[in-house]
């Protein structure tokens, strides 16, 4: 073995213990904190600020973030590990509501912020005092971002926004929003900024929560500004840069995607695969049906594809070389199956899978939206597209 190689192989190895000493810590915390409250947060649609407050003493949010923060700076990995387990609990809801606040908006203000917005900021994001929101999507704009509306005019020292912003995960409970709006309104896409925005200043307004088919306790509001005035310097990188940014942070987001459809189809085929073992029909148990393993066979074989390209992707990020290209596939592809695969196994629970009572519900209804958010499959498939034949 060659001395780069045994120099990776340490480093692999010193990352795999920090991510099983996270995951052993994670796991305990879920079951004591999380689990016995999670349905009742399902019926109320809301998470309270205190499950936010306790994730952060347990050095759950933004475990990768400097320890000059009061983070861990852990391995990037130990990030996705959460997401991904908190899925395979089939506690969706939660892992959502985790990917945006430290998954993405600590990303965006650690790569592209000042040392004061950093110090601003990501400290009481670590902790949970502070969660984070990232808002794009508008109600005349979604996958087309080009047509947002929202707009910030540059008054003195201080920039004047207005607008809307609709789908934000973590609205309501968001004490920050990484903000897209347009700076200049006659170049589209590229006049995009982005602002970090304090949600306590007068003009911002949350709206009501909005009621979802899945994922019910992470909360979705519609946010107005109405000439909300916030410091020159809540610009966050370079004026107009925004679209940009959005496009480079790709990788991380689809990574944290990836990681939650792999998570959350483990979950599902081992409670499937439970399910099927103990119930009987015509003499035999669902298990012994040819129909039932070759599905899961299938599934199974899908499943470890996909978990190699998650690992693939994860080792080209780390080198800096994943591409939106490669995010995209990465995307369509595990939330893709994520949803074939919570259905197929749904069906083989019979009619107690369409219960609430059985979990495989839970699975599937959650599953519905990931080929929606943070980029359709069909938008997907037009950006690799654009890899294959250009634009
Ligand atoms: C639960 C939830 C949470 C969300 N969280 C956030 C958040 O935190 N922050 C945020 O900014 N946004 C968030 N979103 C918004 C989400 O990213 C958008 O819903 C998504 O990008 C699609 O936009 P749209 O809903 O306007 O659909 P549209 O853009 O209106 O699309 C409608 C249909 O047309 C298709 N389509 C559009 N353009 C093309 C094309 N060029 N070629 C082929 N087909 C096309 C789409 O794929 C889709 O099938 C969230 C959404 C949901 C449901």
């Amino acid at each position: 073995m060659g001395a780069i190689d045994q120099s990776v192989n340490q480093l692999q190895s010193a990352d795999n213990e920090d991510i099983t000493l996270f995951r052993d810590m994670l796991l305990r915390c879920l079951e004591k904190e999380v689990i016995p409250h999670y349905d009742q947060w399902e019926k109320d649609g809301w998470m309270p600020k205190e499950a936010w407050l306790m994730l952060g003493a347990a050095g759950m949010l933004g475990p990768d973030m400097p320890e000059e923060f009061g983070a861990a700076g852990a391995p990037f990995e130990v990030a996705l590990m959460i997401l991904e387990e908190t899925c395979r609990l089939n506690l969706h809801s939660l892992s959502t509501a985790l990917n945006v606040h430290a998954n993405i908006v600590m990303p965006y203000i650690n790569n592209l912020g000042t040392a004061e917005q950093k110090a601003q900021w990501l400290p009481r994001m670590v902790t949970g005092e502070v969660v984070g929101s990232i808002g794009m999507t508008e109600p005349g704009a979604g996958s087309d971002l080009a047509g947002m509306r929202t707009n910030a005019v540059r008054d003195g020292d201080e920039w004047v926004i207005n607008g809307s912003k609709t789908f934000i995960t973590n609205g309501l409970h968001c004490g920050l929003i990484v903000l897209a709006a347009k700076t200049d309104t006659t170049k589209g896409a590229k006049g995009i900024s982005l602002f970090l925005v304090d949600s306590s200043l007068p003009g911002f307004k949350k709206g009501k929560g909005i009621k979802k088919m899945g994922q019910h306790s992470n909360d979705t509001a519609e946010l107005f500004f109405d000439n909300l005035r916030v410091p020159a310097n809540a610009l966050l990188g370079e004026e107009n840069k925004g679209f940009i940014y959005l496009m480079q942070e790709l990788p991380r987001e689809r990574l944290g995607l990836g990681s939650q459809a792999i998570g959350a189809c483990e979950g599902a085929m081992a409670i499937t695969a439970d399910y099927v073992k103990q119930r009987k029909a015509f003499g035999s148990t669902v298990a012994q049906f040819q129909n039932t393993r070759f599905k899961m066979a299938e599934l199974r074989a899908q499943l470890e594809l996909a978990k190699s390209y998650l690992k693939q992707c994860e080792a080209r990020f780390k080198v800096g070389a994943m591409t939106t290209e490669e995010a995209s596939i990465l995307k369509l592809t595990s939330t893709e199956l994520q949803v074939k695969l919570t259905h197929e196994c749904l069906q083989l629970f019979g009619g107690y899978g369409y219960t609430e009572e059985y979990p495989i519900s839970r699975f599937f209804t959650d599953a519905r939206v990931q080929t929606i958010y943070a980029g359709t499959s069909e938008i997907m498939k037009e950006m690799i597209a654009r890899g294959e034949l250009g634009r």
